[in-house]
Order: structure tokens, then sequence, then C-alpha cells
């Protein structure tokens, strides 16, 4: 639409030109580039077919007053119809517009190349919102309130667009069905064509006294709230679909959806694979050398558990059906617990003596690499490999 020429411009006239003198600029463009003069020549087409179109805005006193005042925009039906376009609301027009056409791509294109059947019902758009829970709602589910801006039908005039106490009337021009047939005259005769009505913009009433709340659309931006159920085992990133809390339907057309996007808090302590949640426990070394009886953390709280003898660090248990419940299902993740043993860091000269003396006293030593270069009683890493090629042959 940038690249549009203005319509005075293609016609040759100054804006200021009366109804004769724009009738008989087109006549004599039309005359120089009829395609049956022209035969052949692409760019006189062009010039033909964007001739017509500056005449049939220019022709039409509503659809002139309409392309003074707002230019291209104000005469493209994308941007509105003739009840629709009035200046002065005090909400975002933009996404009205966008839940008034944004769907015609899908579903509604084909109605002879052109826009869709304004009148045809249609699906309201889909509205996002996005909601923050935490770790264990997400394990277990939870009904959370979701709050959010959609288009509704106005309250004030019940979305018929028209002023208190008035009704939307038949329009006088098309007599309520929307198209008129236009006689065109050239020099090679007259045609006649049917094209949109354009005081109702096709949808055959028009409103002459808009409601005062949403300016003859029928609909307004509202903040919404509505409870989700966001189910058990629901996890970061996944989106769920409410059906009908969406954006207002248009000619009676089904309300659109809401979308809720789940953003998971992460969790201090648990962490999630599937729906299995891992997590680690630090314990003494006396704790990992004699074992223990520990309570360890789990989604439904403390659980008991015992760690054997000689439990080495980095070994890691389950605590069966202590995960997370899967989605849409009763079956549940397990939890698993890493151990790890906690080296102390600080120690007093008297727990130094008593460490030495445990490490002379160890039965099952493991090797000391600081015996020497050559690790008594195991086989030197070459010749594991040497074993290993071997067995390859
Ligand atoms: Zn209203
Ligand atoms: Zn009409």
């Amino acid at each position: 639409m940038a690249d549009k020429r203005d319509y005075y411009e293609v016609l040759g006239v100054a804006k200021s030109a009366s109804d004769d003198e724009i009738k008989k600029a087109y006549r004599q463009i039309a005359k120089k580039y009829h395609p049956d003069l022209n035969p052949g020549d692409k760019g006189a087409e062009m010039k033909f077919k964007e001739a017509n179109e500056a005449y049939e805005v220019l022709s039409d006193s509503d659809k002139k007053a309409k392309y003074d005042q707002f230019g291209h925009a104000g005469v493209d039906p994308n941007f509105g119809t003739s009840s629709g376009f009035g200046g002065g609301y005090d909400f975002d027009i933009g996404d009205i517009f966008s839940s008034f056409f944004g769907g015609l791509g899908g579903g509604f294109g084909g109605f002879g190349g052109g826009r869709a059947n304004p009148n045809a019902p249609q699906k309201g758009n889909n509205v996002s919102a996005v909601v923050t829970i935490s770790f264990e709602d997400a394990a277990k589910g939870i009904k959370k309130n979701v709050e959010f801006q959609r288009i509704e039908g106005c309250d004030v005039c019940n979305g018929t667009g028209a002023g208190k106490g008035t009704s939307p009337e038949t329009c006088p021009d098309c007599k309520g069905v929307g198209h008129v047939s236009v006689q065109q005259r050239t020099p090679f005769g007259v045609i006649s064509t049917s094209r949109e009505c354009s005081r109702c913009g096709g949808k055959g009433k028009i409103i002459k006294d808009p409601c005062s709340k949403c300016n003859g659309i029928g609909m307004v931006r509202k903040a919404a709230k509505v409870e989700v159920n966001i189910p058990a085992g629901i996890d970061d990133g996944q989106v769920i679909s409410v059906r009908g809390e969406g954006n207002h339907g248009i000619n009676g057309g089904p309300q659109g959806d809401l979308r809720v996007s789940i953003n998971v808090r992460p969790h201090p302590f648990f962490e999630r694979e599937n729906y299995d949640v891992w997590c680690e426990v630090t314990v003494t070394f006396m704790q990992a050398v004699l074992g223990d009886e520990l309570f360890v953390p789990t989604l439904d709280g403390r659980v008991k558990y015992n760690i054997p003898a000689g439990t080495q660090s980095g070994s890691v248990f389950r605590l069966k059906e202590r995960g997370i419940t899967h989605l849409n299902g009763r079956a549940k993740g397990d939890q698993y617990v890493k151990i790890i043993v906690d080296v102390p860091t600080k120690i007093t000269e008297h727990q130094k003596d008593l460490l030495k003396k445990f490490d002379d006293e160890l039965i099952d030593r493991p090797v000391r690499y600081t015996d020497g270069p050559v690790a008594p009683n195991k086989k030197g890493i070459f010749d594991k490999i040497k074993d290993n090629l071997k067995g390859d042959k």
C-alpha cells in the first residue's frame, strides 16, 4: 500500500476538482489505456486498472470523503467498515481490527478472490496468557486464576454497535443485500458490475447513532479473569488451551480460545527429569561408613530411608513413586536421591591425629598413588589396553 499512487495524481486532477472534472479526466485516461486499444501492453493494462480504482473512489462521495480524510486506509476494506471508522477511540483499535480480520486467511479467504463475506460468522482470535507456578504445583496440579485482556461484546449496546434506544437500520443503498450493481459508462459501452455496498461495507445494515462506549464496533477490550485447571504433571513451557475464553466471535461466531503458557519456577532442591525427581542429600563421612536413618525430603514431605553401612559418595537410591504424577494419568514417577559424602574442610589438630590413626588402621586399603610410579597388585593401564586388543582380534 505504501507504493500506491495518490488517486488524484492517477487521474491528473486537483483535490478541488469537481465531479465533472473527475469524470472527464477518467474518460481520457480510460480511452488512452484501454486494453482493447493496447493489446498485450501490460503497462497500459496496469494504468487502466489504476484509473478504474481511482475513479471508483473519487466518484463516490462517501468513499471520496473517507479517502480525503484517511488516505488509502480510509477506503481499504481491510481497515474496517463504514460504520466502524469514526476516530476518537479510547482503546486499542488495532486489536479490535485484528480481531475482526485476523482470521481471514484461514477458512474465509475464498470469497471470489476478494475479502470475506462481512456477515459470515467467524471464530474470535485466540488470546495468550502466561502463568507462573511453583515446582510443587506443577507436580500435583493446581487451579489458578489467570488474568489477561480480551475483546468482549459491548455490554452497553449488546454488541449491536447502536446507541442507546436505537438499533442498526437496513442500509438504504443496498436494501440490506450488501451489494450494489454499478453501471460504468466507458467510451465503449456500459459495463455493469456488482460490488460491495460502500455505505454499509457489505453488512446490509448501518448504524446512524453509534454506541458511545464501543463507537459502533459492538466490541470492547476488557480485563478478564478465568480460573484455569492446571493438571498435575504439567511441565515448564507447556501450553494449556481453554476453549471459548478468547476474543469475542464475529457475527455470532464462537469465541476464540485462551492459550495459557506455563512457567514453572525452578525448585531449590529438586530437579525434574520427565516425571522423575532428582535430589542430592549430603551425609557425613561417619554416616556413610556406618550407615544411618535419613529423613529425605520428597514432594510428599520427609520420607524415612536407611542408607546402608559403606554407602559410597555419588551412589543413587530410588524412592518408588515419590515423583511427579503423569500428565492425564495416574502413574507416578520416582524420586532419585544422590548421596554426597561431605569432606570436612575445617578440622582441629586433634581431629588430624585421629584421622591419621584411622588411616593407618585401614583394612581394605585402596591403591595409594603416593606410593610410587607403579601401583602394586594392579595391572598397568597399558596392560589393560593390550588385553582389550587381544580380545578384539
Ligand atoms: Zn457498544
Ligand atoms: Zn449497504
